[in-house]
């Protein structure tokens, strides 16, 4: 705002002014004459042609220097006024009464500081006065005044070839009051800011949000260069060719003063700074954002229990050492291992107790490795392995006897002893593929083997197991195809009563009449169906089919259904077999169910319930296959059996067989005890026959007596019996 100051004020320094001017000197004539007149009268109007000439000149000048934006002053060599233009006057409007020619510019300082038109004398009056006249005589660089309203003016002077002077001043007000406000801007930033020099790559300026991220002093700072506080990187931010958007893209790693490393993404501009090019870095820390990354890609890539990486790593490490030998011809060598009867421990010690052994397996098969071998966690109780360097299979194998050892080892957790051996599949390579998913596909094969030859053991991959996984491949779209169009149908093979001879029941058998290849063993295929979950399909199929062909035959023969262990896990069992019951009139009683041992081992209060809901409804069960799979005599306890069928193991060559025929007279009498059936499978001849007999077993099944038949055949034999019997019965 531009002081208003009292008229009788400026007054007075006009007067002062007046008092301080050079007196106008008086016009003096020489001798007197008329032709010392005349030429006088001449001179005089050269003179005024002169000076008229010389004010049109002036006139024009000022119009000139009116029309200038800058103020602009001309001072004589003993710096008085001689000529200023409007911008001047506008500029020092407060002094502007002041200006006149002739007067001089040290005067009107002199008042104007008295007056305090110029805040900055404030205090030290001549010696401002000293330093602004001194710069008037000695011009060279641009200097700044500040005015009593607040306006900022820089000056800028010349001399000129009299001595006098030529200032220059111009308005910077808005100027500094936006550099004023990008000070602002700048010092109070959140966010971490330095400002380089750009040929030297000095710091020459920081703001306060760096100085509290950094840790450096702002004089710490200042010395330092951007280079010094780069971790890694030798060039400057922008001292590369890139563009803009691909400097801003990356991160660096800085140092704070305490040492230690942050990393952080910069935003720079190239600007002016103090008549230098300089360079301005917004610095935002990543650290966190980086760390998160890191962490979550961990979490993707490695197994959260153990932390070992997981199968995506695993692959990714594969490709890596194969890459590797591909150009080295190293041989490498793919081990899954797989834990042997870990859902067990599982089962019966609790999860916690199966977690502690996934970590202390872990734990085995890291030490047991060497530093560039790689090791995952693929599922639950599967690991893998792969032994880089692996020369000849020898060594693959003596890892995996290595393994096997360790892992074979008693464990002791929360005062349980839990011993947990493993089985392993080995595939190398070349040989056995020279990709990763082929060499983990062959491992994978390898342990199926493995596993299947007994536990604790290894297997090598042959190419013969690959020929067999692809007919399995095969097998299961063959067999839904099978299922969808009923070309998978249940044949019946009779169960004699061995006093009577007659048939009390019959057993559904899986026929599956291939197109190509014709009759498939089921023995083929419920393995696949049960791999595939297919089993409930089939499994309710044969139910129906099964339950729909026993009504129609003669009362009372039963018809026995094989159930697969994977049908109890589905949840509905017993209303699938409701179903079938309602749907066909069978009674539940002429429906009995084969299930085996396997089903027993799980323990499980749902199996048992359903089991007992079943008998219940009056449906009897039988026990498969007995003495094939743990033969554990609680089996019998836990549930009532109807029946317990002797597995054909047990019977063929029974006759010859002492060891064979003491078993059965041992089962015998036990059914005896328990008042259950006893019947003996695979019964194929009159030797085993009569042996059985002998020992006083119920029931007969096998080729001696019928092989499985389609259900028009097994009809035509049951209504046959029955007719014979009512003609028994008759007679
Ligand atoms: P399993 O339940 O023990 O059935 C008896 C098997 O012994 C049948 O084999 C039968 O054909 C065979 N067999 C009968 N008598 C003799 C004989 O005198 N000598 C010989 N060597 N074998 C005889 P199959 O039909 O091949 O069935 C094999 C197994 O497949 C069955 O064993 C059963 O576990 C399973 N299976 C068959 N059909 C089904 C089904 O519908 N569902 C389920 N879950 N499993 C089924
Ligand atoms: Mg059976
Ligand atoms: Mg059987």
């Amino acid at each position: 705002m531009p002081t208003t100051r009292p008229k009788a004020k400026r007054k007075v320094a006009r007067k002062r002014l007046a008092g301080l001017r050079p007196a106008k000197a008086a016009p003096k004539l020489g001798r007197t004459g008329l032709s010392e007149i005349s030429e006088v009268v001449r001179s005089r109007a050269e003179a005024d042609a002169a000076i008229a000439e010389a004010r049109k000149a002036h006139d024009r000048l000022r119009e000139a220097i009116d029309i200038l934006p800058q103020g602009i002053v001309f001072l004589d060599p003993d710096g008085r006024y001689i000529l200023w233009n409007k911008k001047y006057s506008e500029i020092y409007n407060t002094s502007a009464d002041l200006f006149a020619q002739g007067a001089r510019l040290e005067d009107t300082l002199r008042i104007g500081v008295e007056r305090g038109d110029y805040p900055e004398a404030a205090g030290r009056e001549e010696e401002w006065i000293a330093e602004r006249l001194a710069k008037l005589h000695q011009p060279g660089e641009a200097h700044e005044q500040v005015l009593a309203d607040g306006r900022c003016v820089r000056i800028e002077e010349r001399l000129t070839k009299d001595g006098g002077v030529i200032g220059l001043r111009v308005d910077i007000t808005d100027l500094k009051h936006r550099e004023a406000s990008f000070r602002l801007l700048f010092d109070s930033n959140p966010v971490p800011m330095i400002l380089c020099a750009q040929d030297d790559e000095r710091i020459i300026g920081v703001n306060d949000a760096a100085l509290a991220h950094y840790g450096y002093s702002k004089i710490e700072f200042e010395k330092l260069s951007i280079r010094d506080i780069q971790a890694f990187e030798s060039v400057a931010p922008w001292a590369d060719d890139r563009s803009l958007d691909e400097r801003n893209a990356r991160t660096w790693k800085h140092i704070k003063a305490d040492g230690s490393l942050i990393d952080v993404a910069i935003y720079s501009r190239d600007l002016m700074f103090e008549d230098r090019p300089a360079v301005l870095l917004a610095l935002m820390d990543i650290t966190e954002r980086k760390r998160a990354e890191a962490r979550l890609a961990f979490v993707a890539q490695h197994d959260g229990l153990t932390g070992l990486p997981n199968r995506i790593l695993l692959r990714q490490r594969l490709e890596e050492l194969l890459t590797h030998t591909r150009r080295s011809g190293d041989k490498l060598s793919v081990l899954f291992i797989d834990l042997d009867g870990f859902k067990t421990i599982n089962d019966t010690l609790g999860h916690a107790i199966g977690d502690k052994l996934l970590n202390a397996v872990a734990r085995r098969l890291r030490s047991s490795l060497r530093e560039e071998d790689a090791i995952a966690r693929l599922g639950s109780d599967e690991f893998a392995v792969v032994q880089a360097g692996c020369a000849r299979p020898e060594d693959a194998a003596l890892l995996a006897r290595r393994l096997l050892d360790a892992l074979g080892e008693p464990y002791l957790f929360e005062g349980h002893t839990v011993v947990s051996g493993a089985s392993i599949g080995i595939a190398l390579s070349p040989g056995d593929g020279d990709d990763a998913e082929r060499l983990l596909k062959n491992a994978d094969m390898a342990l199926s083997r493995a596993k299947s030859e007994g536990r604790g053991s290894f297997s090598f991959f042959e190419a013969e197991m690959d020929a067999r996984a692809q007919n399995r491949h095969r097998i299961e779209t063959d067999l839904r195809e099978a299922i969808a169009n009923r070309s998978l149908q249940p044949f019946y093979q009779p169960l004699v009563d061995l006093k009577s001879g007659r048939i009390t029941g019959v057993e559904a058998l899986a026929r599956w009449l291939h197109p190509q290849r014709g009759m498939i063993s089921p023995g083929e295929f419920i393995p696949v169906a049960e791999e595939t979950g297919l089993i409930g399909t089939l499994g309710n199929l044969m139910l129906r089919r099964a339950c729909m062909d026993a009504a129609s035959w003669p009362d009372p023969v039963r018809v026995a259904v094989n159930l697969s262990t994977l049908q109890f896990r589905a949840g509905n069992l017993l209303s699938v077999v409701m179903d079938a019951l309602k749907q066909s009139g069978l009674p539940p009683k002429r429906l009995e169910l084969e299930i085996t041992e396997s089903l027993l081992l799980e323990k499980s209060d749902d199996v048992l319930a359903t089991l007992h809901a079943l008998r219940a409804l009056g449906v009897r069960i039988s026990m498969d296959d007995f003495g094939t799979g743990y033969s554990s005599l609680s089996y019998l306890r836990s549930f009532p059996f109807d029946k317990i069928k002797i597995d054909q193991s047990f019977v063929r060559g029974l006759a010859l067989n002492r060891d064979a025929q003491a078993i059965v007279r041992s089962i015998v009498s036990l059914g005896m005890g328990l008042g259950v059936t006893i019947t003996a499978e695979g019964v194929e001849t009159e030797d085993e026959l009569s042996c059985l007999r002998g020992e006083g077993c119920h029931e007969g099944q096998g080729f001696l007596f019928s092989k499985a038949r389609p259900n028009h055949e097994i009809a035509q034999l049951l209504t046959a019996q029955h007719r014979s019997s009512e003609r028994v019965d008759a007679a």
